[in-house]
């Protein structure tokens, strides 16, 4: 049985993950979304349990993709769960660049092998960071991320939003 972990921060989860999630369910038994616990990076609008609570909606119809979360390594999650596949999604070089270090770093850890996806070209422009810096300007987010994501970012946002003029 072959397991891959799709791990990330999923802050917010958006159409670019969810394809990379359909397409990894594809080619493997089974597939582990593992969102990072803690997430140092930036102040999130999305909680842990509103990432994991969205993202377990967003895979509902797909009956071999699980979504836990983790901290520490994802190699020693990896390992835990007896998954042999890291898979992680492309949208430019710049993701190329950091992605192909990790990859390196992992297989010289674990000998885990980390599968990339490269975006399609409809989502390789969506970001998380994107999509947070659109929001907390009042913009709408229809096309970057599914419809109860974008309602709970507007009410987690809510008392920071400009004035509407
Ligand atoms: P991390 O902080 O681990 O990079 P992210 O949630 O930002 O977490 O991204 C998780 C994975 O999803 C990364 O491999 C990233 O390249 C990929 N990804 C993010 N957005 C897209 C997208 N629009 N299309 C394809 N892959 C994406």
């Amino acid at each position: 049985m072959k397991t891959a972990v799709f791990p990330g921060t999923f802050d917010p989860p958006t159409l670019g993950h969810m394809e990379i999630i359909e397409r990894a369910a594809v080619l493997f038994d089974r597939l582990y979304v593992a969102v990072v616990a803690e997430n140092a990076k930036h102040p999130h609008p999305l909680s842990l349990q509103e990432r994991l609570k969205f993202l377990k909606a967003m895979v509902s119809p797909l009956n071999n993709v699980e979504v836990v979360s983790f901290s520490g390594l994802v190699v020693d999650f990896a390992e835990k769960q007896n998954a042999g596949f890291l898979v992680r999604g492309l949208r430019n070089g710049f993701d190329f660049e950091y992605e192909s270090q990790m990859a390196s770093a992992n297989r010289e850890m674990t000998g885990v092998e980390t599968v990339l996806l490269i975006a399609s070209p409809q989502y390789s422009h969506i970001s998380s960071t994107l999509i947070r810096e659109i929001a907390a300007n009042g913009r709408r987010l229809e096309g970057f991320v599914p419809k109860i994501v974008e309602e709970a970012i507007f009410q987690s946002l809510k008392p920071n939003l400009p004035p509407k003029s």
